[in-house]
């Protein structure tokens, strides 16, 4: 590749960092089903190709827009962003001490205290909005990683990632930073000092709910890359080569996309807030919401696409707000093009932080006014 000309992040999206294929001149990518590369005469693989659950070129393209997008020295996708955060987590060693947000996606938190602690990681859960309970929860020497999710789902808490960067490094520990929210058209955390941003690909970055995908960008290409590298080949965790190619053309649209749902989030959390039946809007862009100040310095042109709601009437309140739209869409899942709702709760369980009267609201790029006369009418019919 010839050195690329200096591109603002919303061309290089566009643009999939204007790669031409070399030998068909397409614009588009090409696909590379292939499971296997032919090794040469000598035994040797020149190429640096051999098996797809290595490696496959179709990954190329996707995975330097990535690294483009969040500054990173290096990315890699994987099979989903479950299989993204665990290879981070694996590459720790049994006995680390690892600190994770209160506030995150609760599947995750979910293998974090089953499967891994068994494994042998010393899970704490703290909240780390809270830097001082941050600071005092580090055993230097002891704390391999802390991992943060901001803002984190489904009550939007917000991390100070450059604060959170600062008490990490100074315990000698790493910073990963679970980024799906923010998207790195708002936040870009390894300008902020994080060591690690992981992506669930399925969510805004491919942005049509139409796979499964998940990445991580790496600071610096040192030997923990390589280690959560060897993990991806070794568990099997690579992306199907169609889903990366669905990827790559997704993220050419990824700054209109999320800059619109973000502004239409923006519009139908200020409707509400204030509203007769609603308790609370849970939004970083409400300049009443307790993590704004954080979210401004660390979020740049917008606050994302993913709110949540806290109706009046409680659990059954909210579940018969949920039961009445007629645009929204009633499932799980955010980042889309379609805006969807989701009563968290019952999702997630006794561990989760998400109050019983609480509706996640992931905005997609309708029109803004739909939204909230659909909202509006269903909270109205949920009163009879
Ligand atoms: C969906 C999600 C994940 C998990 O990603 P999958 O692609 O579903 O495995 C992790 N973190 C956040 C914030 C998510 O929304």
């Amino acid at each position: 590749m010839a050195k690329e000309p200096d591109m603002k992040p919303a061309t290089v999206a566009a643009q999939a960092l204007g790669w031409i294929d070399e030998t068909t001149k397409s614009v588009a990518p090409p696909l590379y089903p292939s499971s296997t590369f032919i090794r040469d005469e000598d035994n040797q693989y020149r190429s640096g190709r051999n098996y797809s659950r290595a490696d496959n070129p179709t990954f190329d393209q996707a995975e330097a827009v990535l690294a483009s997008l969040e500054n990173g020295a290096g990315a890699a996708l994987f099979a989903s962003g479950m299989a993204a955060a665990n290879a981070v987590f694996l590459s720790c060693k049994p006995g680390d001490h690892v600190v994770i947000s209160r506030v995150m996606y609760w599947s995750l938190r979910a293998w974090l205290l089953g499967f891994a602690t068994q494994w042998g990681l010393k899970v704490e859960i703290v909240d780390t909005i809270d830097l001082a309970a941050l600071k005092a929860a580090m055993r230097p020497g002891k704390t391999a990683l802390v991992w943060i999710e901001t803002p984190g789902n489904p009550t939007l808490a917000v991390t100070d990632i450059a604060a959170a960067a600062e008490i990490a490094r100074a315990a000698g520990a790493r910073l990963a930073v679970d980024s799906t929210v923010a998207t790195p058209v708002f936040t870009r955390p390894l300008d902020l000092g994080a060591d690690i941003v992981m992506h669930s690909a399925t969510k805004s970055l491919n942005g049509h709910s139409d796979i499964i995908a998940g990445a991580l960008v790496t600071k610096r290409a040192d030997e923990q890359w390589e280690t959560i590298k060897r993990i991806r080949i070794q568990s099997g965790a690579v992306l199907g080569t169609f889903e990366a190619w669905l990827l790559l053309r997704g993220m050419r649209t990824l700054y209109p996309r999320v800059r619109t749902a973000s502004a239409n989030a923006m519009a139908v959390a200020q409707h509400f807030r204030g509203h007769p039946l609603v308790e609370d809007v849970l939004y970083p862009g409400l300049t009443n919401f307790p993590g704004h100040e954080v979210a401004a310095k660390q979020m740049q042109g917008g606050f994302g696409s993913l709110m949540s709601i806290r109706t009046r009437g409680g659990e059954r309140g909210a579940i018969a707000t949920a039961a009445n739209v007629r645009i929204w869409k009633r499932a799980t899942s955010l980042g889309g093009v379609e805006s969807l709702i989701e009563h968290r709760s019952s999702v997630e369980g006794p561990n989760s932080p998400a109050p019983p009267d609480l509706l996640r609201m992931s905005v997609g790029i309708e029109e803004a006014s739909d939204l909230i006369e659909d909202f509006e009418q269903a909270l109205k019919a949920a009163q009879r």
